[in-house]
């Protein structure tokens, strides 16, 4: 019955330090997003002591009957959210729900054709050190040199060259739509199945604000914890034709038992992207990424060698290409640390630098979004962005730090939280 604090004080004072890191400064890193109250209770709950391998109403385990009415709720949302025939919401996490969709779609020793790491793509599809490269042969696709954009053709022309068993659509750095359609209409040329990791923008299509690609995919794989805003953790999408393969892929395939806690966690971060509340939450998140990019792509920037790839976003997030800036990646991602900003440095396609100091910056909305933040908010963060980065080594960080830890007090975060008996 000891409480945390008094059993293991190192490991409590470590989290007191990240609650307040999470509230003193600005959290921008893409993939990143705040949990409300009623996921954090989730997880935090019994349900983590519960084994439950096997599916609802199929348990290898006795003493399911409470978590079974968990799982279906999370399955049943998901399916309504997303519009969906079959969901799995088992995955530990995203390369887990992405192992298992291969698990699924091929067999060890054939090919598969994702985005190109260096361009965007995600270590699960095809990395020569992740699984999916070491149990698959990998052909990729990337971005045109001139535009930063993925040209279809181009694609097409791989895709009937290379003729994948397993076509992929999703990346975790790109800043634009990719066509679906487009993509379902090459996989059926080369009789390929087609694979959609939505795990960045997942938020956007539930709040219909982003093409869903739920229609035309045969799997569609996602994380729950970016956009939409839920608990650290993965879920497949498919046809029904898929659902015996995929249930087996995940358990016993890839998993033993399922963490129940985070799966209620999941239900319930399913019952929150249904709501009116959630949909303003991602408007204000690509409002955001769109004032960023007019700010940082603008030509009072451009003197200083900054600009936004694509020349903007229709998304979450934006590319800053500093290859033409006093700055590189790494210099970046420090002088914002300075402020109080957090962000990552990322590669940009054919980037001259090596990927441990790149050139590009990746800043992502969706949790300042969910702080609160709104248009009024993100023109302020941008222009402390754009001032840090073309002032660079000149920067004035007290006076930027000031303004940063303004926007953080006016927009509390978990106020009250040592009330909730959580820490
Ligand atoms: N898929 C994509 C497109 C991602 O961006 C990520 C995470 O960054 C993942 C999968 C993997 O998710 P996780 O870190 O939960 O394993």
């Amino acid at each position: 019955t000891a409480s945390l604090a008094e059993l293991d004080p190192e490991v409590a004072t470590a989290m007191a330090g990240e609650l307040s890191r999470q509230r003193d400064t600005l959290e921008m890193i893409a993939s990143e997003n705040f949990v409300p109250r009623a996921v954090l209770e989730a997880q935090g709950s019994v349900l983590t002591n519960k084994y439950a391998e096997g599916y609802p109403g199929r348990r290898y385990y006795g003493g399911c009957e409470f978590v079974d009415v968990v799982e279906d709720l999370a399955r049943n949302r998901a399916k309504e959210v997303f519009g969906a025939e079959f969901a799995n919401v088992q995955p530990h996490a995203g390369a887990q729900a992405n192992a298992a969709v291969l698990m699924a779609l091929m067999n060890p020793g054939e090919k598969l054709m994702g985005m190109d790491l260096a361009h965007g793509g995600h270590l699960t599809h095809g990395m020569k050190l992740n699984f999916s490269g070491k149990l698959y042969e990998v052909a990729s696709y990337g971005v045109r040199e001139d535009t930063h954009v993925v040209d279809m053709d181009q694609v097409r022309e791989t895709a009937l060259r290379e003729k994948p068993q397993v076509l992929i659509a999703g990346w975790s750095a790109y800043p634009r739509h990719l066509d679906f359609a487009a993509f379902r209409s090459i996989a059926d040329e080369i009789g390929a199945k087609l694979w959609v990791d939505m795990a960045h923008f997942a938020g956007l299509v539930a709040a219909g604000l982003h093409p869903s690609p739920v229609p035309h995919a045969d799997v569609v794989s996602t994380t729950v914890h970016k956009t939409l805003g839920g608990p650290r953790s993965g879920m497949i999408l498919a046809k029904k034709e898929w659902a015996k393969k995929l249930n087996s892929s995940v358990f016993p395939g890839q998993q033993g038992g399922p963490l129940m806690h985070a799966i209620a966690a999941k239900a319930v971060a399913m019952k929150i992207a249904g709501t009116e509340e959630f949909k303003a939450r991602q408007e204000r998140t690509l409002a955001g990424s769109k004032i960023l990019a007019e700010r940082l792509g603008g030509a009072d920037v451009a003197g200083n060698g900054i600009s936004v790839l694509t020349g903007g976003t229709d998304v979450h997030l934006v590319l800053v290409d500093l290859r033409h800036s006093q700055l590189d990646g790494q210099q970046g991602e420090d002088l914002l640390h300075e402020i109080g900003i957090t962000v990552n440095r990322n590669a940009v396609p054919f980037d001259p630098r090596p990927p441990m100091n790149p050139s590009g910056l990746r800043i992502g909305t969706p949790a300042l979004a969910t702080r609160g933040f709104g248009e009024a908010e993100f023109t302020e963060v941008a222009d402390i962005i754009a001032t840090a980065l073309a002032t660079g080594a000149d920067a004035d960080v007290p006076a930027l730090r000031a303004r940063v830890s303004k926007l953080a007090q006016d927009f509390p975060l978990y106020d009250g939280l040592e009330n909730w008996g959580l820490l």
